[in-house]
């Protein structure tokens, strides 16, 4: 199920240099349309339904899709994430059924993890070496 935004509640990330799902797209499918400011995606029959976007849109602006000649329009899914969790919205194709499902995404508080706690910091000469930053020697 591919991505689709919906426009009406797309603020094209307040018209930023890149928005947000410009941003996080694997596949660079999203596209900001430049005079309604709002996104698509220009490709969604190459969409890797990674969901990247539905889940960092700030707006909710993101849903998701089944193709029109699988099940008629009408049917989405669309999420509302949290600091802690994520709850999908599953609307059926008669348009009425609604259900629910809520999961937690972390462990940690939100903004609690250092990801750079322990290890040096890299310099210049270290783009010549081999290897990691993830490899190198902790300090503690
Ligand atoms: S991240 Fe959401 S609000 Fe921002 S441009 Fe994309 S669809 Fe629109
Ligand atoms: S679901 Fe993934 S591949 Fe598809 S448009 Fe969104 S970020 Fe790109």
């Amino acid at each position: 199920m591919p991505s689709f935004v919906i426009a009406e509640k797309c603020d094209g990330c307040k018209a930023l240099d890149k928005t947000a799902c410009q941003y996080i797209c694997p596949n660079d499918l999203m596209v900001l349309e430049p005079e309604s400011k709002k996104a698509y995606n220009q490709e969604p029959e190459q969409c890797w339904e990674c969901y990247n976007c539905v889940k960092i849109c700030p707006q909710q602006a993101v849903e998701v899709r089944h193709y029109a000649d699988i099940m008629p329009l009408g049917s989405s899914t669309i999420p509302l994430r949290g600091t802690d969790s994520i709850m999908w919205t599953i609307k059926f194709r008669d348009g009425k059924t609604l259900k629910r499902f809520k999961f937690p995404i972390r462990t940690t508080a939100e903004g609690s993890v250092d990801c750079f706690k322990g290890k040096n910091l890299p310099t210049a000469d270290d783009l010549k070496k081999p290897g990691f930053f993830t490899m190198a020697a902790r300090t503690e």
